[in-house]
């Protein structure tokens, strides 16, 4: 997969002072009255440098109400002027980047359902290029990480170097307390491949209600990442879109005062049991490493064996016995069952493939003689 890209680091384009960036603003621009109205409460909080709103909206259904276009954009020039934030629009067609860029707003996103169709990007893209402007990339609305990297990889390509990402969760099928689940180890996965792009998080829409944000918002620091994105309006209960997730700006004040920032290293008591910590690890990696070579080189021999005798590779009653008997030690051992089906479905599925293809090779050898 790709690796790092170059772009300018956020401090530099967006300073914070060291801390997360925070931006917050209603899902939608509803009224001149709602977005300056919310604007002003939220400048009060010295936390938020960027003041969201979106000013058209992707609804699933038509009829919906679709965001107040060009007019909103007005607006938000206005709540610049006055609260001094910064703003930010999503945009999803080339037309949203001309009139954005038009009426000065400082930061453009991409939409989950965006980030979905590498065609949208591409047209957006070519929009924005030869513009100085910042844009922020959300995950797709499906958890693949490459059609988000590509995603970001393509604003690049056009010259933009003021990237952020952001997380905001994935459609997932199974029930789930989140309207869209975190699936953290996505945006990590993001962060190991992109080293220098930081990654904002979207607690709203990863909760879709109100109640779950705090300890969202929470895990993101902890698992240090860059930002949040929240979504924050006066009257939350009469929002045209997203009720359910919108907090009041005081609300988003107290979120933001209850939490914690973890250090990133500690003293040098805690470093040095740390690093013992981590050697001992990297020995018992080593020698799980090692013993499933083992296991595997036995199961070659297992393989040929069968294929010497003529007997099938999958043996259902071994395999269901094989579970039974490991999950009974491995519980016992304190390890989460459903993290033991996991593993031994995954050693399962390699030692299968591993006597597959040492049957094709001996039927391979054969017709050659
Ligand atoms: C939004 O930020 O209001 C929005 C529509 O988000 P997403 O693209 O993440 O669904
Ligand atoms: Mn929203």
């Amino acid at each position: 997969m790709s690796s790092d890209i170059d772009i300018f680091p956020l401090q530099d384009w967006l300073p914070t002072g060291g801390k997360p960036l925070v931006i917050a603003g209603p899902c939608s621009a509803e009224s001149e009255m709602q977005l300056l109205r919310t604007a002003r409460e939220i400048a009060t909080i010295p936390a938020v440098k960027v003041f969201r709103a979106g000013i058209w909206k992707p609804r699933t259904r038509p009829g919906e109400f679709e965001g107040v276009g060009e007019e909103g954009l007005r607006w938000l020039e206005e709540v610049k002027k006055q609260t001094g934030l910064l703003t930010a629009v999503e945009v999803a067609k080339p037309a949203h980047v001309e009139l954005a860029l038009k009426h000065n707003v400082d930061i453009l996103w991409l939409g989950a359902r965006t980030v979905v169709n590498p065609f949208n990007v591409q047209e957006i893209a070519d929009a924005i290029k030869g513009h100085d402007v910042p844009v922020m990339v959300k995950n797709p609305l499906n958890p693949d990480v490459k059609l988000w990297l590509g995603a970001i990889e393509r604003i690049h390509a056009v010259g933009i170097r003021k990237i952020i990402a952001i997380h905001r969760g994935f459609h997932y099928f199974e029930k789930s307390p989140f309207r869209n689940a975190p699936m953290w180890e996505i945006p990590i996965e993001l962060k190991s491949i992109l080293l220098s792009v930081p990654i904002i998080i979207d607690p709203s829409h990863i909760c879709g209600q109100r109640d779950l944000l705090q300890p969202v918002a929470q895990k993101a620091l902890d698992l240090e990442m860059d930002g949040l994105i929240i979504e924050s309006h006066f009257d939350p209960g009469h929002a045209l879109t997203d009720a359910a997730q919108q907090i009041t700006p005081k609300e988003l004040e107290e979120l933001l005062g209850k939490l914690v920032s973890r250090r990133k290293s500690g003293n040098i008591d805690f470093q040095n049991k740390l690093e013992s910590l981590r050697t001992e690890i990297d020995k018992l990696d080593g020698e799980l490493l090692q013993i499933l070579g083992k296991r595997m080189e036995i199961i070659d021999e297992i393989g040929l064996y069968k294929k010497e005798n003529d007997i099938t590779i999958l043996q259902m009653k071994r395999w269901a016995g094989i579970i039974r008997d490991r999950l009974s030690i491995g519980t016992h051992l304190g390890l989460g069952e459903g993290f033991l089906k996991k593993l031994l479905n995954v050693i399962h599925k390699e030692s299968l493939q591993r006597q597959t293809d040492i049957f094709m090779q001996a039927d391979r050898k054969k017709t050659k003689v």
